[in-house]
């Protein structure tokens, strides 16, 4: 080996051996002679076993460290073409290994750990911001709809939660479409598409917690249509419908932006403006609203006119209140209505009275019955030529404790509106059956009992409960008359003529009272058959000077003989009516110059000192002969 040979082995040997972990190096010839060494002499091992000279004694340190645990020995030859020149023994401290092995170990773990960490945060940003962020956003959505708002949840994601988010927005857009119905069918009235009474009630109370911070005033108008149910019984619904359509229109191009127009109901408007503060103005609107109902419509090919009845109410001076206000409204409508159609009215303090009253008297009402206030007087008929008396009419009287006899003409209408006429009218049927079944036990033939029945009373079948009552008192058929104001023939025609049908069929006697004053129409004459008209008293009032009066009763006598017709006039107060009516064929007539209505009591005495026979009493009874002093025997 070339000095310069061992030289390369010297810097070899040292440079192995200068590794952290050897604790020496050395290389032996074939014999095991060492030719280059290296001991690390600063490893705590050697440190421990050698003094500092020893470690420079190359046989001595391998054959101690020989056979220690601690060092791990590795030999690798040296061969030069295939010739062995010698052995590379290398040292390696185990601990220093193990070191270096758990340093490794964890230099690793620390690296894996970070790149786990890295990892982690990656997926965390783009799980929050492909999965949580949408996912929020969809939360937050669904809360804004319990809150009643509807945001849509913007995505362009191709993935469960893009069809997740597009099925919500679809979902969101069928609420609010199901709830803009909902919203129109809770609002809007249905057939004129105008506000309807739940959003008017709304919209007035809005106003007044307005018109309260602003210390301003405002009004509400209350418009009811005058005879609609003439329009609809005449021209049929369809016609009365486009009727209500073309109304709200015309109202609504008199009214400002400000103002809204709303359908109560049936044929009631309201009107509410909340610019109108002082009464001059509030006036000209209801003007022009009146104008606007009346002006002429052209419907399936005919003009029709209408006329409306206007209330008005000013906040705060008519009332406070969304209820006080529409109530007192709808009482002054209810004024203007009495007072002429087609006019419009304030609401004063005086009206408020009245309701008060009104109201008072329902309840009086209510107990009058039961309190035995209620009687029933008998006002008897008469035939004009001879003046033979057949029967009478039951009138109802009411004996207030403090207001003494009111008259049926005020309290019925009451009565009807409130429902209250069909008790108090069932009464009245009982006892006049009663009536008539105790003169006749007591001998006494009190000829036929006219009985006004109301229009309410009708609705309510009242052909079984007059044929009960017949039946429990044993009435024949022909001592019933019953009287019906025209009123009743305005309602559903078909129940009307079912019911007029089975009272007839009963063998009833069917009166139309009050003829000429109401809605009539010479039409419900043909369709409904009746055996007896009565001429309203305001037609015999003016007989026989009055021109129109007298053209009047002689064009309904006539027409009633073509229908084979009975004919009474009522409210005959002098010879003059009497015989005008007489020379003119009426063959009935009632009235205070005959004789007034009595309890029963009196008419019990009228009947026997009349001594009426005992027979059947019919329309068709035997005229008695007048005296010639015209007085009636
Ligand atoms: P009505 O059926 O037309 O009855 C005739 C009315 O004229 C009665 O008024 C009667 O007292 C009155 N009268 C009769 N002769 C004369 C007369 O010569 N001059 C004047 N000025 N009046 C006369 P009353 O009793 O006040 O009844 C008013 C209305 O109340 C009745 O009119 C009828 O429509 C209704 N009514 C009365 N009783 C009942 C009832 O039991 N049920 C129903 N539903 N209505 C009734
Ligand atoms: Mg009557
Ligand atoms: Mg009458």
């Amino acid at each position: 080996m070339l000095a310069l040979d061992f030289l390369r082995l010297n810097d070899y040997t040292r440079e192995v051996a200068s590794q952290p972990d050897v604790v020496y190096g050395v290389i032996v010839n074939p014999a095991g002679m060492a030719i280059s060494s290296y001991v690390d002499d600063t490893d705590a091992l050697i440190k421990q076993l050698f003094r500092p000279a020893e470690s420079k004694d190359i046989p001595k340190v391998l054959k101690t460290l020989e056979n220690r645990d601690e060092v791990i020995h590795l030999q690798f030859p040296i061969t030069h073409n295939t010739e062995t020149l010698g052995r590379f023994l290398v040292g390696i401290s185990r601990q220093s290994l193990q070191s270096e092995f758990y340093r490794q170990l964890i230099v690793q773990l620390a690296v894996l750990a970070a790149i786990v960490l890295f990892l982690s945060v990656a997926i965390h940003f783009v799980f929050r911001h492909n999965v949580l962020f949408p996912i929020r956003k969809l939360i937050s959505a669904a809360d804004d709809v319990g809150h009643g708002q509807f945001t849509r949840v913007e995505t362009k994601s191709q993935d469960e939660l893009g069809f997740l988010a597009r099925a919500f927005n679809t979902m969101i857009e069928a609420i609010q479409r199901e709830r803009a119905a909902l919203h129109r069918q809770a609002n809007f009235d249905a057939l004129t598409s105008l506000p309807n009474r739940m959003m008017a009630l709304d919209r007035i109370k809005l106003e007044i917690s307005r018109a309260k911070r602003s210390s301003q005033r405002f009004a509400v108008f209350f418009i009811d249509l005058d005879n609609f149910k003439t329009v609809n019984d005449s021209l049929g619904h369809a016609v009365g419908d486009e009727l209500l359509v073309a109304i709200g229109n015309r109202v609504q191009t008199v009214i400002r932006e400000s103002d809204i127009v709303a359908r109560l109901g049936g044929d009631e408007f309201v009107v509410l403006a909340p610019d109108i503060g002082n009464e001059i103005k509030a006036e000209e609107l209801a003007e022009r609203l009146i104008k606007a109902v009346s002006t002429p419509q052209e419907l399936a090919g005919r003009k029709v006119v209408a006329s409306g009845s206007v209330g008005i109410a000013l906040y705060p001076d008519n009332g406070e209140t969304v209820e006080d206000l529409m109530a007192n409204a709808d009482n002054a409508m209810y004024q203007a209505k009495s007072t002429r159609d087609g006019s419009a009215i304030f609401f004063t303090a005086e009206m408020n009275v009245r309701l008060r009253e009104r109201m008072q008297m329902e309840q009086d009402l209510n107990l009058a019955a039961g309190l035995g206030q209620l009687t029933i007087n008998f006002q008897p008929l008469f035939d004009t030529a001879g003046g033979r008396h057949h029967g009478a009419e039951v009138l109802l009287r009411w004996n207030h404790p403090e207001k003494g006899s009111i008259s049926p003409a005020t309290f019925i209408p009451l009565a009807e509106a409130t429902g209250q006429i069909v008790a108090i009218g069932d009464w009245v049927l009982e006892q006049a059956c009663r009536s008539w079944s105790a003169w006749h036990n007591a001998g006494i033939d009190p000829g036929f009992l006219a009985i006004n029945v109301s229009r309410v009373q009708f609705r309510k079948r009242l052909s079984a409960r007059i044929a009960e009552l017949m039946s429990n008192y044993r009435i024949p058929s022909q001592a019933l008359e019953l009287e019906i104001t025209e009123s009743v023939l305005l309602d559903d025609h078909s129940q009307v003529a079912e019911e007029l049908g089975s009272l007839r069929a009963a063998g009833l006697i069917l009166s139309l009272d009050d003829f000429g004053t109401g809605y009539s129409s010479l039409s419900y004459l043909k369709r409904f058959r009746f055996d007896v008209l009565k001429i309203d008293r305001s037609f015999v009032n003016g007989l026989p000077d009055d021109r129109d009066d007298v053209l009047l009763v002689k064009a309904i006598l006539a027409m009633a003989k073509g229908f084979d017709l009975k004919v009474v006039a009522e409210g005959v107060e002098n010879q003059q009516q009497l015989s005008f009516l007489e020379n003119q064929g009426c063959d009935r007539a009632q009235g205070f110059l005959l004789a007034k209505p009595m309890s029963e009591a009196s008419y019990t005495d009228f009947l026997e000192e009349r001594q009426i026979a005992l027979i059947p009493p019919r329309l068709s009874a035997p005229l008695v002969q007048r005296t010639s002093s015209g007085s009636f025997t």
